[in-house]
């Protein structure tokens, strides 16, 4: 599963336990602005998407012109992270502690967030350092290149930062979009089922389906 030079893990849902407490407070604002919405249903609806898209969604849903759902939304969301710790993924840890040991891999992340929210949530989980090499952070965020996932722009800029080809890259995800962007990158892509089922995972186009980052520790060997 992991023959392969470098991993592009996805952050939220993959290392960082965010999607609960994100989705709860995205559903709050659309349940403000008109569109009333449970956390469950937020994150079947949106989980690993474009924000941007989100409020065209909201926006055609309600059928007038929104406010910018961000500036409350980032605010809330900010707050929720500095005054809950945010958990880890199940294997997340023992995963990073065994690429460590083996030193065989290269790895990075990439997200469709922002850069401060990456911070912010790697730092609550106590993940940041794991992704800094030589003074240099290897954490690569949509806002800052302009792409989101499901375009393939993401995925290939991390690579290209890193010195891997597509060919070389494994990328580990938990959602539909970040599938869609693996494969239209030319990269391998493990689907961490959990609050997108196996099915959809598989069906977007992963090429293994797990359901904990402990299956991937066991195939690191082989
Ligand atoms: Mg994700």
């Amino acid at each position: 599963m992991l023959d392969c030079q470098l991993i592009i893990f996805d952050c939220d849902g993959v290392l960082v336990d965010t999607e609960p407490v994100t989705n709860r407070l995205l559903a709050e604002c659309l349940t403000e602005i008109g569109w009333p919405m449970t956390t469950q249903q937020s994150i079947e609806t949106f989980k690993g998407r474009d924000l941007h898209v989100i409020r065209a969604e909201a926006e055609a849903k309600v059928g007038r012109e929104l406010p910018d759902l961000l500036p409350t939304y980032r605010s809330r969301m900010f707050e929720a992270f500095a005054s809950e710790p945010i958990g880890l993924i199940e294997g997340a840890l023992e995963l990073l502690d065994a690429l460590d040991e083996a030193g065989t891999h290269k790895r990075c992340v990439a997200s469709n967030g922002p850069m401060n929210k990456m911070q912010a949530s790697l730092t609550s989980a106590g993940l940041i350092d794991r992704f800094h090499h030589e003074g240099e952070a290897r954490i690569y965020s949509a806002y800052d290149i302009g792409i989101w996932k499901p375009e393939p722009g993401l995925f290939l800029h991390a690579a290209e930062r890193m010195g891997s080809r597509p060919s070389d890259a494994v990328v580990i995800e938990d959602s539909v979009s970040g599938i869609v962007a693996a494969n239209r990158a030319g990269m391998r892509v493990v689907g961490l089922a959990g609050l997108t089922s196996a099915a959809a995972l598989e069906e977007a186009g992963a090429t293994w389906v797990i359901t904990s980052l402990n299956e991937v520790l066991v195939g690191l060997g082989g």
